[in-house]
Order: structure tokens, then sequence, then C-alpha cells
């Protein structure tokens, strides 16, 4: 830690959770959108236009999501889990099938699987990445696996060229949710161009918003029809010039997203790449002061990838430390820094353990992470002083609540 930052924690050194002074007078939260005064013009012009849904605002934002992650096609929905569900469904995924996916992520990604009465299966993560392990994917595989639906955790794309291995040998379907990892690389390739669809989420907390929104990526003509049609409710058209004439050969969902959703996210797409400089320098600047710690572990990225940094993830050494992780979070946050955690397990929720019989003991690296994992911090409008304030936080808490030897 640089001397400046070391000083100014020593000089308050009492916790505010015990009553002391916080390192700083505002709240930070962990995640942050950024909204400027184009983005209100944007959205402003379509609100003075005659289109309000569905109109040539959302064609140009898939087109440009498309574009800007070397896809074919984009079809925008209404949000990431609309996305993963679309997905799911165009993947013909149904009651008696089973889906291997990371316990380590947001609901979301499950619940997809769910909609569509078909089993989700957890298969444990690596310890370097946190990103799902493709040997475990492997011993996970049964007759029933249709899919494979890999997270692209914290921004960090996960293991594909295995994962799509053993896609091609049980001829399975690769899903990708990379609501995390919208303009990541995985060994040279855009994040949107490598799997058979990649999902994305325009949440307000991922990399670029449209308030609520997702969209699926694909190379695939056929799926992104498919897609596109889950998207209104099945609807097949059967006349360009007659729009009433059509038929609903399968059922399908309102998931549209409209074009003040998509005017928003086009002119936010502009500020794609300097928003994940910005969070490389921040991460690149956690990196250098924290692991001189040895309270905490930090996770080791591959060197084959660019990764997007939506979540910056560290590992508590809870054997160095005479506090529990959600002690340290709450001392964190008590010092106005908005640590968060990211997730509970999601074989662990009630839903999943009464539905499918799960529980402890399913995913023992998972189970042994998740409460050592805190995140920090982490959005482009963050300043350097806010940096500053994370990493005399980290230092104040953890020589605090630091096992002495
Ligand atoms: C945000 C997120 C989603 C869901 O996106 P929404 O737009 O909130 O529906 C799905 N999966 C992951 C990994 C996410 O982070």
């Amino acid at each position: 830690m640089p001397s400046s930052l070391a000083d100014r924690a020593l000089k308050n050194e009492a916790l505010a959770l015990h009553g002391g002074t916080p390192v700083r007078d505002n709240w930070l939260p962990y995640g942050h959108h950024s909204i400027d005064e184009g983005d209100i013009a944007a959205v402003i012009e379509v609100l003075r236009s005659d289109w309000i849904t569905q109109g040539p605002k959302v064609d140009e934002f898939e087109q440009a999501v498309a574009d800007c992650c070397g896809a074919k096609y984009g079809v925008a929905l209404s949000s990431g889990t609309a996305a993963l569900h679309a997905a799911c469904a165009a993947a013909g995924l149904g009651p008696g099938d089973e889906v291997i996916t990371t316990p380590l992520t947001f609901v979301a990604t499950a619940n997809a699987v769910v909609y569509c009465g078909a089993k989700p299966v957890f298969a444990d993560v690596q310890v370097r990445t946190l990103n799902i392990d493709p040997e475990q994917v492997e011993r996970r595989i049964t007759a029933k696996t249709k899919a494979i639906l890999p997270v692209d955790f914290a921004g960090q794309p996960a293991n594909l060229d295995e994962i799509f291995d053993l896609a091609r040998k049980h001829d399975l379907v690769v899903i990708e949710d990379a609501c995390h990892a919208l303009g990541a690389e995985y060994k040279g390739r855009k994040i949107g161009s490598v799997s058979l669809m990649t999902t994305f989420s325009f949440h307000p907390v991922k990399h670029v918003t449209t308030g609520e929104g997702g969209m699926v990526l694909t190379d695939d003509r056929e799926v992104a029809q498919r897609v596109k049609s889950l998207r209104h409710h099945g609807i097949r058209y059967l006349d360009s010039q007659r729009p009433w004439v059509y038929e609903i050969p399968r059922l399908g969902y309102n998931y549209r997203l409209s074009d003040i959703h998509c005017a928003l996210g086009r002119s936010q797409l502009r500020r794609l790449a300097s928003g994940l400089s910005r969070r490389r320098e921040i991460a690149t600047a956690y990196t250098r002061s924290l692991s001189i710690l040895d309270q905490v572990s930090l996770l080791e990225p591959s060197l084959d990838v660019q990764h997007a940094w939506h979540l910056y993830i560290i590992l508590l050494n809870l054997e160095k430390l005479s506090a529990d992780r959600d002690t340290v979070v709450e001392a964190l946050r008590a010092e106005n820094i908005g640590a968060a955690l990211h997730y509970p397990l999601v074989y662990l929720h009630p839903f999943y353990r009464k539905c499918f019989g799960y529980g402890e003991g399913l995913c023992p690296i998972a189970e042994a992470l998740a409460p050592r994992m805190v995140t920090l911090p982490m959005f482009p409008e963050m300043t350097d002083s806010d940096v500053d304030d994370v990493l005399a936080a980290m230092g104040k808490v953890l020589r605090c609540f630091s096992r002495k030897a």
C-alpha cells in the first residue's frame, strides 16, 4: 500500500463499525451506471418521434452490439433474464432435459433453464478464476444432458475451448451467459462471436445500460429468427405486406425491448471502450496494492483473455483473520465502502433444494470459496481518490481483524 494510504489508515485506526471515523464521508456503491447528456438527448429524441416501442432504434442497437462483438445477429429483449430464457427455449430445452451450469452466478442463469421445464445441473468451479471447471462439467454429462451454460464470471471468459470440445463430443448446445462480459475477449475472439448463442444484460450495474434490457447474439440466422419470434408471442408472419396475417406455431412471450431503451443503449455503447479501459485501470490499482496483503488472495485471470472487470472479487484468507467474511463486509460498509457479495450459491436457495433435492456437498470448491468472497466497488466513474479510499478501508479493516501469529 502506498505510504500516504497507510498513514491515513493509521490516523483513524478505530473502525467505523466500532464507533471510529469512517474512511470517507459519503457512500461509495459497488457499482453505478453513468448517464451523460448525449444519453438523455437520445432518449428525448425517441420520445418526440413516431415510434415509442419496437421501431428503428431497436434494429440500430441490435446491429451496433452485434458489430461491436463480432456477431452476425443481435436480438434485443426486455432483460438479460428474458435473453437467457429465450436462448434456452430457442435451443429447444424442455422437460426431461438437463443443462450443466455453474453454481456461482446470479440466479437468473439457472432460473432460465427451469422456465423451460428442464433441470439445471451444477458443476464445480476453478479456484483460480471462479469459472466453471470443464473437468467437472464432463463428470456431470448424462444421456439427458442437452446444453452447457457457462457464465463468464465477473467478466472473465470461461474455458470456452474445453467446453466446446465437450459439446462437440456429446452433441450439446452451448449458451454462454456473458452478462458480466460485454467487451471481453477470449483468445483474441470477441465475446459474443464464440458460442452458438451469447446473452447480455443491460441492467444499470452492467457495462452498458438500457435501464432494463438484454440481448442474444448469434451467427446463426435461423436461431436469431427463433429468438425474435419467441420475443413476440411466437408469432410467424406469413405475408410481409400484410402484418395481420400470422400464425402461432409455438408458445412465445412478450419480451420486447422499446425504442426508448434501445436509444439509451446505442448512446451508452459509444462509451463501452472507455469504460472498459477505466475498469482495467482500477483492477490494476487494486491488484497492485492488495497482492501484498497476506489476509487476502486474489484471483488469477488467464493470460489468453481480455477481462471485462464487471466485478472485482477478492478471497479472504480466513485463517489469518479474527473475523468472518460477513463482519469484514459490514466493517467495510461502515467505512462507507459499498463492499458486496456475489453470489449465494444457486443450488443452496430454498427453491432449488425443494424442487431438485440439492444441498451441501454438491460443489465442494464453490462451497469452500463462497464464504471467503468479497466484491469491491468497480465502475468507470470511480475516481483515483475513490480507489484510494477502498484500499485505505481494506488496510484499516484487515489490520484490525488480523490474527496475530
Ligand atoms: C445481470 C445478470 C443476469 C440477468 O440480467 P437481468 O437483465 O437483470 O435480467 C443474468 N446472469 C448474470 C450472470 C447476470 O449478472
